[in-house]
């Protein structure tokens, strides 16, 4: 399986299962026996997504079927809006351990930049989260956490933090930023900067979420799926990984999440990258950190 070299010096699988939204108990057995299976050796959740306590159950349970062990398997989850800052942070990353029944997690990002109930415009969402940061770089430096690293960060809110004049810098520099990116929101300049900056970037919502079928439509991808004898989800996965980018997609089917890893046997043209880059209309599905301060 492909995989990307994180700024801490550990191999993260270059394709994960994302798991927003499955919180059904058999759906996730299903899924993590299906993704195992079919060779995913990385899973992506949330404190938010109300599923880690299954996951920790199926891997448990799954693992040792596959004749696999702990350290064969990439654990990503994220800290919750509602436990950002000192007091919450470090409770929050070892109920997350708990529920996943794992002593480590091989990475560990910030949901989002802003804390529950401030506005997005608060200054102090920027105090609060760096709080966070501080406490995730303890959990780094005792082991619990293996890499550390934000999601749905901008530009200005990563600045803040690697600036050593700003009052927000932290001494780690993030592994990771898991933004929403696909053909309809590439967003070049981010991707640039990360690159710059050791910080890989990870997609969500690469087949652009459960509330489109807009991409898995789109006319232009569709034909360049069929020159490959591939699926238009194949084709949208294949050109994030063609960017370097780490995916998560989701599925709560057994065969779509088969399908879905079945993108390394095949190359888009350069040309197929180009139209598939210039498809780019800065359309969001998710939520937009922008206006957080
Ligand atoms: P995706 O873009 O990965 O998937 C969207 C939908 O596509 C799914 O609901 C799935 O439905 C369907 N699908 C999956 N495979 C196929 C296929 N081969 N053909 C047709 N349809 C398919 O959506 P997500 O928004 O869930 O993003 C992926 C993951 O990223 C999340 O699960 C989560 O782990 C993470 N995420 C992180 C966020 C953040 O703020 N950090 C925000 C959003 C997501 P079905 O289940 O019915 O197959």
């Amino acid at each position: 399986m492909k995989s990307v070299k994180l700024n801490t010096g550990h191999s993260m699988p270059i394709i994960g299962l994302g798991t927003y939204l499955i919180k059904d108990k058999d759906t996730i057995m299903e899924v993590v026996r299906a993704s195992l299976e079919s060779g995913y050796r990385a899973f992506d959740t949330a404190e938010l997504y109300e599923n880690e306590h299954h996951l920790g159950e199926a891997f448990e349970k799954f693992l040792p079927q596959f004749k696999l062990k702990r350290e064969d398997i990439f654990i990503t989850s994220k800290l919750a809006t509602n436990n950002q800052g000192a007091e919450k942070a470090p409770k929050a990353i070892q109920e997350t351990l708990d529920n996943l029944r794992t002593p480590y997690l091989d990475l560990f990002l910030i949901h989002w930049p802003g804390v529950q109930d401030l506005n997005e415009d608060d200054p102090q969402n920027r105090e609060i989260r760096t709080q966070s940061w501080k406490c995730m770089e303890q959990a780094h430096l005792n082991g619990k956490l293996r890499a550390i690293g934000v999601s749905n960060y901008t530009v200005k809110h990563l600045n803040e933090m690697l600036d050593p004049n700003s009052p927000y810098h932290c001494k780690v520099v993030p592994a990771v930023n898991q933004v929403e990116f696909h053909p309809y929101l590439y967003q070049k300049e981010l991707l640039e900067y990360c690159n710059q900056k050791g910080i890989r970037l990870e997609a969500y919502s690469s087949l652009g979420s459960q509330k489109s079928q807009d991409l898995l439509k789109d006319e232009k991808v569709a034909l360049i799926a069929k020159n490959h004898g591939k699926s238009v989800a194949q084709v949208l996965l294949r050109w994030a990984v063609q960017h370097e980018i780490i995916i998560i997609p989701k599925s709560s089917k057994a065969d779509r999440v088969k399908d879905n890893i079945k993108i390394f046997d095949f190359e888009l043209s350069s040309q197929d990258m180009e139209t598939l880059d210039g498809l780019n209309k800065n359309l969001r599905y998710s939520w937009d950190p922008s206006k957080v301060f």
